[in-house]
């Protein structure tokens, strides 16, 4: 039995998901949480580089 490091909750199996540069061993809905999260905050971060002009390569 393995523990969710996000919920804390037993899992029958961990998925490992990397976040933010990290891997983060997680139960199947932490997971699936933790990649749409993962998600918004690249696009998050494309709007902010437009923002400050960032035009990236042509
Ligand atoms: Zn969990």
């Amino acid at each position: 039995m393995a523990q969710c490091k996000s919920c804390g909750e037993d899992a029958d199996e961990l998925i490992t998901v990397t976040v933010k540069g990290k891997k983060q061993r997680l139960c199947e809905s932490c997971a699936d949480e933790a990649k749409e999260q993962e998600s918004i905050a690249e696009e998050s971060e494309a709007v902010v580089q437009n923002m400050m002009g960032f035009k990236g390569r042509r």
